[in-house]
């Protein structure tokens, strides 16, 4: 079964994630960026790796601003969002390579959102056969990443201008 978009594998990213209230809010609010894996921050939003990524370079793009209402987003961090969601995009692409990308957000927890009330968008790379992403491209066993190597590739070319 081929699905290139599964966004109930991404529920457990926010969900599991152990710390008490909005990790987003928390997180932002802490002056360490690097071990909270905070690639950039811009003026009404930031960019972070995934703590529980889907696929190797998942980022998160949400605004600083607690809120789950994408319709009520004011128009700057709206757009600010996007345009940080582009940048993440290119570094991603010049940094990996990647066949495609699933970007998007899950709003409301049927709609799989593990953290209904703070928005964020997803930004996953997708590889051919990234199912089996683990196992194979010819002879060749590609091994994941750790989060800091992706911390500390992603973050260097984003914030060159990526
Ligand atoms: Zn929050």
């Amino acid at each position: 079964m081929q699905r290139l978009w599964a966004p109930w594998r991404l529920q457990y990213v926010t969900a599991a994630d152990s710390t008490p209230g909005c990790f987003l809010c928390v997180k932002q609010a802490e002056n360490r960026d690097a071990e909270n894996l905070i690639l950039l921050r811009g003026v009404r939003v930031f960019a972070l790796l995934n703590l529980f990524p889907y696929n190797t370079g998942h980022v998160l793009v949400a605004p600083y601003a607690h809120g789950g209402d994408l319709g009520a987003l004011d128009a700057e961090p709206a757009m600010e969002m996007t345009a940080l969601t582009q940048r993440v995009v290119r570094a991603l692409g010049a940094e990996y390579r990647p066949d495609g990308f699933n970007v998007g957000m899950n709003l409301g927890r049927v709609a799989g959102a593990g953290l209904p009330d703070h928005l964020h968008m997803h930004i996953v790379p997708r590889w051919g056969g990234d199912t089996n992403f683990m196992t194979v491209t010819g002879e060749t066993k590609v091994m994941p990443e750790t989060l800091d190597q992706t911390y500390a590739r992603l973050a260097a070319r984003l914030r060159a201008g990526g």
